[in-house]
């Protein structure tokens, strides 16, 4: 951040007195801007035991496949928004179903959430930011091609679970370099 949202001067950055964190202050109208992490909701869209996917039409990752998933708007719940968001890239109505997994990602300051979802009558298409979208089979992930590790791990997560037929709510953590731990 370089300029006031507020008045257009200049910012600094310091710890605000009282506070024990660098933050954007504006020395003109003394507003200090917070910044705090962003969340993304999504959804495991399922009809018949296969799993919708999406194949971005925009970058980062075009040409890749993703769950349909986007950042939170405000004035919504998170349930709203990866409906919303399943609706605008996958052209699809869903029922949410329950939380499934809650991955934080600190280091670009995100916490992505999805949830299990059914379509409603079993229609997709691609919306603005898809180039098609396709339902897979539990064997047919093309694993080579998947957008981002948050989508993986929920991908893995949910066909392990679909073994037991237990779908636990699954927290963990995505490090830089380090996919695989904090799962509990
Ligand atoms: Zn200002």
């Amino acid at each position: 951040m370089k300029y006031c949202s507020s008045c257009g001067q200049p910012v600094e950055l310091k710890i605000p007195q009282g506070d024990n964190r660098h933050r954007f202050v504006c020395p003109s109208c003394e507003t200090i801007h917070y910044q705090n992490p962003r969340i993304v909701a999504g959804t495991v869209p399922v009809w018949e035991g296969r799993i919708l996917l999406c194949r971005r039409a925009i970058e980062p990752r075009y040409g890749y496949w993703t769950l349909p998933a986007g950042f939170m708007e405000n004035s919504e719940t998170t349930q709203e928004a990866a409906a919303r968001e399943t609706l605008e890239e996958a052209l699809a109505e869903v029922t949410i179903e329950d939380l499934y997994t809650m991955i934080h990602v600190p280091h670009i300051d995100q916490v992505h959430i999805f949830y299990r979802a059914t379509l409603t009558n079993g229609q997709f298409g691609a919306g603005e930011e898809s180039l098609e979208s396709r339902l897979f089979g539990l064997h047919e992930i093309p694993w080579e091609e998947i957008s981002f590790p948050t989508v993986r791990r929920t991908l893995e997560l949910f066909i392990e679970d679909t073994r037991t037929g237990q779908y636990p709510v699954r927290i963990s953590d995505i490090r830089p370099r380090d996919r695989k731990t904090a799962v509990r």
